[in-house]
Parts: structure tokens; sequence; C-alpha cells
């Protein structure tokens, strides 16, 4: 039986959309953003009532901690229309999660449920005609929270600002990438915050994307921070590798972001029946499998993408060519079924898809 819902968190309603000087065949990333947007303040500990208001700018003070000593972490997570026109979203319970686990590393306070998950829900359904029909297209979701206190000290800030706001974004045809493997810069270390997703740890990252530019390759690999001998992820999204048809993706050590998507694969090979192994892997040995011809696929994981396809390995002076991504059984058997379970064309059988 259908719910009805009536709204339960205050709504100030854009008093126009902007929706209709959007181009939804040619949308980049990241960069048209959805009428509305959710805000809420937490002050000494309490949240206030989360509020729905028109997207748009938000005052802030030069001293306003967040922008001097980084206490600020984000989300990125998806909604989908399926064909019979429900809204949906993917996984929120664990993005929520790891939202916490975020707030908790930063030492900044936890979101409540209500703001996050149903707060959520609410402000894509209110804005559901921003979510793109075609497949593969999604509205990606933006939440993020950020220390507030006008004060120029290093100390936990007693305020935050918590807003959801969301994005079209184009049918991602993911390019194949050719990463880069990083030997002079690292992207989390033991102890650090390498485990959330802090805004930090992005700004940190971006000399590694920029070394591997210039090379001529897309993006960096990241290799762990005390040995610089263990692959750990590229760019921001986790690194799976498919030697002799078994999926291999490094263990979570505390300093490789849990992916909700890298969660998602590992389940579904199980389901699929593709052996996989979770364990540390040294990048000698893709080296060595590559060189005896038995590095059948990479590919990084993430919400914006799913799966990319990697390419090409470049590692000191050896250029790891992979096989044609057309020849990539398991990735693209991944791929296809979870775009098949996110379009709602198969059985959730996990109850992955949340309904708005
Ligand atoms: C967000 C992120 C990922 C991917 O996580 P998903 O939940 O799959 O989107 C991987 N690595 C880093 C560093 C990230 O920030």
């Amino acid at each position: 039986m259908e719910t009805v819902t009536t709204p339960k968190i205050k709504t100030l309603r854009s008093p126009s959309t902007r929706i209709h000087e959007v181009d939804f065949t040619n949308l980049p990333f990241g960069r048209i953003f959805s009428d509305h947007m959710l805000v809420a303040d937490c002050k000494d500990g309490s949240w206030s009532e989360p509020q729905i208001v028109p997207f748009g700018t938000i005052p802030v003070l030069p001293c306003m901690t967040s922008l001097h000593y980084g206490q600020a972490i984000f989300e990125g997570m998806k909604a989908f229309k399926q064909p019979n026109g429900n809204a949906v979203l993917f996984r929120p319970e664990e993005n929520y999660a790891r939202m916490n686990h975020s707030a908790w590393r930063l030492c900044m306070p936890e979101v409540p449920h209500e703001i996050f998950v149903d707060g959520m829900k609410e402000l894509v359904q209110l804005d559901n005609q921003w979510i793109p029909r075609t497949e593969g297209s999604a509205l990606y979701i933006r939440p993020f929270m950020f220390a507030t206190d006008e004060y120029v000290g290093i100390k936990p800030s007693d305020n935050y600002k918590f807003i959801i706001f969301s994005c079209p974004v184009g049918a991602y045809y993911p390019e194949p990438v050719a990463l880069w493997v990083s030997r002079n810069f690292v992207r989390a270390v033991e102890g650090g915050t390498g485990e959330a997703k802090a805004a930090g740890n992005y700004a940190g990252g971006l000399i590694g994307q920029k070394r591997a530019k210039k090379r001529g390759y897309h993006s960096v690999l990241w290799l762990d921070a005390q040995s610089r001998k263990y692959v750990e992820e590229c760019g921001t999204m986790n690194i799976f590798f498919v030697i002799d048809g078994v999926l291999i993706t490094p263990e979570l050590t505390g300093t490789i972001l849990k992916g909700v998507t890298r969660d998602s694969i590992l389940t579904l090979a199980k389901g699929l029946g593709i052996p996989a192994e979770v364990r540390r892997i040294k990048i000698k040995e893709i080296q060595a499998a590559w060189q005896q011809g038995r590095l059948q696929e990479a590919f990084g994981t993430g919400t914006a993408a799913v799966i990319s396809h990697v390419v090409k390995i470049g590692y000191r002076k050896i250029v790891m060519e992979l096989p044609p991504v057309e020849e990539r059984k398991i990735g693209n058997a991944l791929l296809a079924k979870l775009n098949d379970i996110r379009m709602g064309r198969v059985e959730d059988e996990h109850q992955w898809i949340v309904k708005v």
C-alpha cells in the first residue's frame, strides 16, 4: 500500500524554478544546482530544526573557523529515477553512517538521522523534477558539515552548519583512466584522516593528481605511506584488480575510504560467483602479474562513475598497458548488475534501493 507522507520539514519554496534553463541532454558534473537545499545548525551540541530553502548563498565571516583549520566533512550519493517514475536513493544508510564516522574523527557532532536521511528524502522529493531520466544519469546529492565558530583559535568548534544540496549529473560514460603511481606523495597515513571524508584530504591529494596529469595520466594511484609498496586507492576511488580471474581489492586498514560502491561490488561478486580476495596488494605484485600476462582488469569504484576502467598504469619507468575494455568480463558484469539494481530491472535482494 502506498503510504502518504506529509512534509515534516519547514520549507520555504523557491518562488520560481531554474529548471527550464537547464539542458538535461548536456549536463556537466557538479556545476548545476537544483532549486532547494536543506540547512540545519548545531549550537553547543543541539541541532536546530532543519529547513528547506532556495539554493543560494550563505553568510560567512572571514574568521569562520573551518575556512582556516578545515573542520569540514562531506558525503556524496545519488538519487535515480526508475522507469516507473519512482525516485530512489542507493544505500543512504551507509552514507549516513560514514558521515557520522567522519564527524567523530574530526570532533564534530553526530548528525541526527531525521536531518540526514529523512531530510534528504524530503529535499529530493521536493526537487524530484531535477532527477534526470536517462539511464546512467542521476541527481548527485552532496551533504556536508563545517565548523562555523567565529574564532581564530584551534579547538573543536561549538557551532556547525549542515547542508544538503543536489546537482543533476549526466549519464557518466566513464572515460577509461590512466593511473600514475605516486611515490613522493601519499593520500593518508595510519592514524590520520584517510578513512574520513574530510575536506582537507582532497586538498592534500591535489598535488598527486597534478603530477599525474603532468605526465599524461588522468589520475594518481596512491601507495601506503609507510612502505610505499602497497596499493591503496586511485584518485578518489577505491581500486580493484583482476588477476587470473580473481577480483582483488586492498583491505581496509584505516587509511582507505570505505566506499559504498566498493562494498556493493564485493557483495555482487559473491552473488555472481566471482572469486574475490580482500587483502593488501603490492604494486610489485601487480607489475609481476602484468609482465606474465595475468593482469586482466583494473578499475576504480565510486559513486560518481560506479566503475572506471583502468587502461594504463605508470610505475617508475614501466608503463603497464591493460587489455581492451571490451574484453573486461568481470568489471563489466558487475557494472551491469549494479545498474540493473539501481534501475529496478532486477530484484533488489540486498534492499539497497530506498524510495524517497
Ligand atoms: C568517496 C570516496 C570513495 C568512494 O566511495 P563511494 O561511497 O563508493 O562513493 C573512495 N575513495 C575516496 C578517497 C573517496 O573520497
